[in-house]
């Protein structure tokens, strides 16, 4: 079992037992076979809305697995197992070209829909990756400003030289940067100057309380007034009623998203909403 992992190129972790290292690897072996069939992987859609004019500023490209005997199996639950080995690559090769396509596919109906997608930590800090993406839009023929990257603070701060220099050639080609899941991970004040980013995502776990908890509503005030002080977007996720909604409005907050605009959907039905503008705005 061991030579077998190795085979494949699976990084062991100290903490998992035996039982848990078989259920990954067959996920993994699952992952493999949906990666080379590309058709049980897909990416849904949530639009991100501009706060102050309810219009669509862009979308998050998310991905879906809909796995043949299982069911659907998150990302969360999935994309730790393919970043624990070089299939990741592959992953957000795939990712970055289905979306792109569809990012022309609107262009091509005359809807300009910027697609933000998330790059996990290994690609991020691979030296090839802004080549690749620098490609992959020319293939897709989409300038550089369609696309948004984003990346965790924990992936910035798991090599912030490299992570710096991968967001500075991105940028040249003229992509978007944000940051996601903003106040969750370690970043210091003294890297958030210094990284070239776009766009600060505050994360969902201080923007659900907002509302009830004095605590969460200073720390979002403040984060909103750090943001545009450094000349940044600033987006709230997971947004899930109106209140929240007015209160983010409020602070000056500038993009949202959540189940209260809208969820994750299929290209189609996104570009379903986009003939119909103001069912956008609940
Ligand atoms: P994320 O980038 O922070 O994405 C936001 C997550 O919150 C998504 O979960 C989305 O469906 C969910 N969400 C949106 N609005 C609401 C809301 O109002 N309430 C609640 N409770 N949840 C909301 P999802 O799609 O399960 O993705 C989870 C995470 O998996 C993402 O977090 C992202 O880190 C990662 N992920 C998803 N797709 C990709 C991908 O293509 N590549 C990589 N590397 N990571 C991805
Ligand atoms: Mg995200
Ligand atoms: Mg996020
Ligand atoms: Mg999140």
């Amino acid at each position: 079992n061991l030579a077998k992992e190795q085979r494949l190129g699976f990084r062991r972790f100290s903490n998992t037992g035996t039982g848990d290292s078989n259920a990954r690897l067959t996920l993994l072996g699952d992952l493999r076979r949906a990666l080379d069939t590309g058709d049980e992987i897909t990416l849904n859609y949530q639009p991100k809305i501009d706060i102050g004019t309810g219009e669509l500023a862009g979308v998050e490209a998310l991905a879906r697995w809909q796995h043949p005997t299982k069911g659907p199996i998150s990302p969360g639950t999935f994309i730790p197992v393919l970043e624990a080995t070089t299939l990741i690559h592959r992953f957000t090769h795939q990712v970055l070209t289905e979306a792109l396509t569809q990012v022309r596919t609107w262009l091509d109906l005359g809807h300009r829909v910027p697609v933000a997608v998330n790059i996990s930590t290994r690609s991020l800090l691979d030296p090839a990756f802004p080549n690749l993406v620098a490609s992959l839009l020319q293939q897709a023929r989409v300038p550089g400003e369609q696309l948004c990257i984003e990346v965790t603070e924990h992936s910035i701060m798991t090599d912030p030289n490299t992570a710096i220099e991968a967001l500075h050639r991105l940028r040249s080609l003229g992509v978007k940067t944000s940051i996601d899941d903003y106040g969750t991970g370690y970043s210091s004040m003294t890297y958030l100057r210094l990284l070239p980013l776009d766009e600060l995502k505050i994360d969902r776990s201080f923007i659900k309380d907002l509302v009830t908890d004095t605590g969460s509503h200073a720390l979002v005030a403040s984060t909103v007034e750090l943001g545009h002080n450094l000349g940044l977007a600033v987006v709230a996720e997971g947004i899930e009623d109106a209140d929240t909604l007015s209160a983010l409005h409020e602070l000056g907050c500038d993009l949202a998203q959540g189940y209260h605009l809208a969820r994750p959907m299929t290209a189609d039905a996104l570009t379903q909403r986009i003939h119909r503008p103001a069912a956008m705005v609940a």
